[in-house]
């Protein structure tokens, strides 16, 4: 199984080279496939529904050498996936680590609906100037939308319903939620910007699979949605985790949705640092977290095996320090670069609940089976 699994990541890696709808991904899928792609420590994760359709949170980063390098990733798994358009492309937020290669991308790939939570609530120079003189003219031809808590986005195949979006939760229950969430007793308010907390969160099934993108929800508006009721039951994959920083993943969110895995979109040195992979490796019922990148900020101490971890740097370091290094200051050496060759992590999800994560750096995938869950409320 192991090894019929390793040669499909090869094949996959493979038909990254043949660009085009003709692709045998396009033409037998089964599959709900989402792709995590490493835009160093930005979001840019894309669903492929068995139908074609697609969906891509976020663009990654924002200075226009990063936009390319990052639209470039994010081109490679659009291709890989035989896509010819972006059929929804949700911003979570204005920060330019999630709208940062918007116009690139544009320039690159059709985009057919565009969805954001509004305008920009935390001031900002380059921000705002997008939102005014480019944006616009990005959506002139297509259709946009400013999603509220409870609306669906209409994918083929998929259910995605909006749970968050400036700054509004869902108020009722997802079906077969709604339980008591035995860790609001214990929660400590964290510290918000402005943006942050406007994030477009969405929870998503396929059949029996359920997995949720929340952008870069913090912990404030994790209690307001997950208290003193679980509005969104359980997942089975949580996705992104605000780059494993600690502005989030509280107990409320992590531990009472009962992931049986994670998958962070971290950086070289953001996210990751000790008492998010406290919470993570404590999580009930969490079977593995996987990472977009090693980071320094967890040290071997806190780390995941590198098996689990898709990137490194452009300069190998010769050993990850046992102790994580102390998240530094304003004014610090900037973080080790990645800009060479980059590696997504592939989700492959079947109606039934199975679900395949496979790290396309080194092949290594597993598979998780139904039988496998853990009891979710
Ligand atoms: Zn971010």
């Amino acid at each position: 199984m192991r090894k019929t699994l390793w040669l499909t990541a090869v094949a996959g890696l493979a038909l990254a080279a043949q660009p085009g709808p003709d692709s045998a991904a396009a033409q037998s899928r089964t599959t709900l496939d989402i792709y995590v792609v490493d835009v160093e420590g930005g979001n840019a994760t894309l669903f492929v529904a068995p139908s074609g359709e697609s969906l891509l949170i976020d663009t990654g980063n924002v200075a226009p050498a990063a936009a390319v390098r990052d639209v470039g990733r994010i081109m490679a798994a659009a291709r890989d996936a035989g896509l010819t358009r972006i059929d929804n492309l949700i911003i979570t937020h204005w920060h330019g680590d999630h709208y940062g290669g918007l116009a690139e991308l544009a320039k690159r790939i059709p985009i057919r609906h565009f969805i954001d939570h509004g305008p920009n609530v935390q001031p900002n120079p380059d921000v705002d100037a997008f939102l005014a003189n480019v944006y616009p003219k990005l959506y002139a031809n297509a259709k946009h939308t400013v999603a509220k808590p409870g609306d669906k986005i209409a994918v083929a195949g998929l259910d995605v319903q909006v749970v968050t979006s400036a700054g509004e939760t869902i108020k009722t229950p997802l079906p077969g939620a709604g339980g008591a969430n035995p860790y609001c007793a214990s929660f400590k308010p964290g510290e918000n910007n402005a943006e942050d907390p406007m994030s477009v969160g969405v929870y998503i099934t396929f059949g029996k699979f359920r997995t949720a993108h929340l952008g870069d929800l913090t912990k404030n508006k994790e209690f307001e949605l997950m208290c003193p009721n679980n509005r969104l039951g359980g997942v089975d994959v949580f996705l992104g985790l605000h780059h494993g920083v600690n502005t989030s993943n509280s107990e409320v969110m992590i531990h009472a949705t009962h992931p049986r895995v994670a998958i962070i979109n971290n950086g070289t040195r953001k996210g990751g640092q000790p008492d998010v992979m406290q919470v993570l490796h404590s999580s009930p019922g969490l079977e593995d977290l996987w990472q977009i990148h090693f980071s320094q900020l967890s040290g071997q101490e806190y780390t995941v095996p590198g098996m689990f971890i898709a990137n490194g740097t452009d300069q190998p370091l010769a050993a990850m320090p046992v102790a994580p290094v102390a998240a530094p200051g304003p004014g610090a050496p900037p973080p080790p670069a990645h800009d060479g060759p980059a590696y997504w992590i592939k989700v492959s999800a079947q109606q039934d609940g199975t679900f395949t994560v496979a790290n396309a750096r080194n092949g290594f995938a597993k598979t998780y089976t139904p039988n496998g869950r853990m009891g979710t409320n």
